[in-house]
């Protein structure tokens, strides 16, 4: 087996909580158990939301996790040549349109269609499937739309997508701690359709998460991608991009999710479960530890 690569990849958009702790430290434990490296990736694509200041935050927040990361450490806004050429390589293939609906309009167009008694389709995280900008727009205004300035996100067209691959897609999940670690892989079917046309850019942004995640595992050559459980639907969207852009097809290694007392999935605005604010309240690595079930 080739050396295993490990990766924590954060956005510094806010300060990391104990979701954050338990996935920085369960990847630490399973290269350290699988004698593989580990590294760290910044998803800062945001240029707006991800500060430096955060970044630093974060720094101080795994040096105070103590966990070991290798080098180097790939920064996603120094790597937008590499997205554009990704991008670059899918709209050769015709499978990338622009999409001219604003969330606005696709929100009021879903809303109209639901109050006449019709659900909708929703894509595993909740958003509305892209309707089509002939759904809501005349043949003159997408045209005007294309020759104009008007906003527009890159679409995949995920239905000429699977039809190119040709074959049903597959990934290998194995476990995220403990023993599980060294069990043999469930073979789980991509389900790529739940997710309709997904964004691979912007306007004014040149990669979108799923994009530059699936070029980056393979830039950072990981083998095992080890994340959250909310991520886990994702995974069909990354193996089909992977696929269509000759990715070598990671490990995957979903772990469980910390709650918060709301039974809800901790976010970065609640400042009672960030690191540092419970670091400051005088938490020590156990108490830490056993907050998160380890
Ligand atoms: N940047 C993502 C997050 O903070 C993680 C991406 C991934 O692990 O694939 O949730």
């Amino acid at each position: 087996m080739t050396e295993p690569v490990f990766r924590f990849a954060p956005s510094p958009n806010g300060h990391l909580h104990l979701g954050h702790a338990l996935s920085a430290l369960l990847n630490a434990r399973a290269a350290v158990a699988l004698h593989g490296r580990f590294l760290v990736r910044v998803e800062d694509i945001d240029q707006i939301r991800c500060t430096p200041e955060l970044e630093r935050d974060m720094f101080e927040d795994l040096a105070w996790l103590g966990v070991p990361l290798d080098e180097p450490v790939l920064r996603q806004s120094e790597a937008f040549p590499h997205y554009r050429s990704a991008l670059e390589k899918l709209q050769d293939l015709g499978l990338v349109y622009p999409a001219y609906l604003t969330r606005a309009e696709i929100k009021r167009f879903v809303k109209a269609h639901e109050e006449k008694g019709g659900l909708w389709p929703r894509d595993p995280d909740g958003a509305p499937l892209y309707p089509g900008d002939d759904a809501v727009l005349s043949e003159e205004e997408i045209q005007q739309r294309s020759q104009s300035d008007a906003p527009f996100a890159l679409r995949l067209d995920m239905k000429a997508a699977l039809s190119r691959i040709g074959e049903p897609l597959t990934w290998q999940e194995y476990g995220a701690e403990g023993p599980a670690l060294f069990e043999p892989a469930k073979s789980i079917a991509v389900d790529p359709a739940a997710w309709g046309d997904v964004v691979l850019a912007r306007k004014d942004t040149p990669t979108s998460y799923h994009l530059s995640v699936v070029v980056d595992d393979a830039r950072q050559g990981i083998t095992d991608v080890l994340r959250g459980q909310d991520l886990y639907a994702a995974t069909s969207v990354h193996r089909v991009l992977q696929h269509l852009l000759d990715l070598p097809e990671p490990r995957y290694r979903h772990h469980r999710l910390i709650l918060g007392d709301d039974g809800r999935k901790l976010s970065k605005s609640n400042r009672d479960t960030s690191l540092r604010s419970l670091r400051e309240a005088g938490a020590t690595h156990a108490d830490l530890r056993k907050r998160i079930g380890l």
